[in-house]
């Protein structure tokens, strides 16, 4: 059983130019422990897929497995969701932000901000707590909004181009952080980007998609021979290119990649 499985979603939209597909028969898994990242154009369907994961969106087809549950189309406290832009509530301190997390959950108040407190300390953030998100820096701003999913303590953590709008080198620290949490927590993360460099660092597996529609064209398991969590080592692990060169003909020429590998 997995911790999270989706077999055969599909996803139409009525459009003035008749029936767009914008999912054509996903099938994926992710288990406890992995990192697993979907890597595609944009517009090939990635945050409608996690609309449907979440129980946002319902699919026309297909079904949404959390540990062999089927959760299609109902929300699931299983599953957590960081979003590309981090959404923190302005008007809210970061603190408030992060009990938001329990608190839209009807959970303890008490309870909530202890545990908001103990993460504020893992991440370092101690004496942020009674800042607001415009008066902190966008890399922190990103771990409160993670901090904010991690307060609820869910499996599976959703994560659709998070770290996308960071500078390198913040982006690189967020990341490695990301990777000690998921060896600590022992969490499944599921990761949404466009760059094949971020997706075969991070990885365990990658599922390459197309557009147009939406599909998954290959799917590519990763050892970097490294059990780092330090995304440079990582990055310069001597197996890197070779990952990179295979997801990168299966987005280029998806049939030719796939008689390659079979
Ligand atoms: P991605 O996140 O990979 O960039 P999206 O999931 O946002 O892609 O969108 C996939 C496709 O579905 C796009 O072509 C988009 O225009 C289309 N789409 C998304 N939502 C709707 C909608 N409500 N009605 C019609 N088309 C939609
Ligand atoms: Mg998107």
């Amino acid at each position: 059983m997995h911790t999270l499985e989706a077999r055969n979603i599909c996803k139409f939209y009525d459009t003035r130019d008749g029936v767009l597909t914008v999912l054509n028969g996903l099938c994926f898994h992710a288990d406890r422990d992995e990192f697993v990242s979907f890597v595609g154009p944009s517009g090939c369907g990635k945050s409608t897929l996690f609309n449907i994961i979440t129980g946002l969106l319902e699919p026309d087809m297909g079904s949404i497995l959390v540990d062999g549950d089927d959760r299609t189309g109902r929300s699931n406290e299983k599953v957590g969701y960081v979003l590309q832009k981090d959404l923190l509530f302005p008007w809210r301190t970061v603190l408030e932000n992060i009990v938001l997390g329990l608190e839209v959950r009807g959970g303890n108040k008490a309870e909530a901000l202890d545990k908001a407190h103990a993460l504020l300390k893992k991440y370092r953030m101690q004496g942020y707590g009674n800042k607001y998100p415009g008066s902190i820096s966008g890399g922190m701003r990103q771990r409160v909004a993670l901090m904010r999913t991690m307060i609820t303590d869910p499996e599976v953590i959703l994560m659709d181009e998070a770290y996308k709008a960071l500078d390198y080198p913040l982006k690189i620290t967020l990341e490695s952080e990301l990777l000690e949490m998921l060896r600590e927590e022992r969490k499944t993360i599921v990761f949404v980007t466009h760059d094949i460099e971020e997706a075969v660092t991070l990885s365990d597996r990658v599922y390459v998609m197309k557009a147009r529609p939406g599909e998954i064209v290959g799917e590519i398991s990763v050892d970097l021979g490294t059990d780092s969590s330090d995304i440079p080592t990582r990055r310069m692990s001597r197996h890197f290119n070779d990952y990179y060169e295979l997801i990168w003909k299966s987005i280029a020429s998806p049939v030719s990649a796939a008689e390659e590998v079979a």
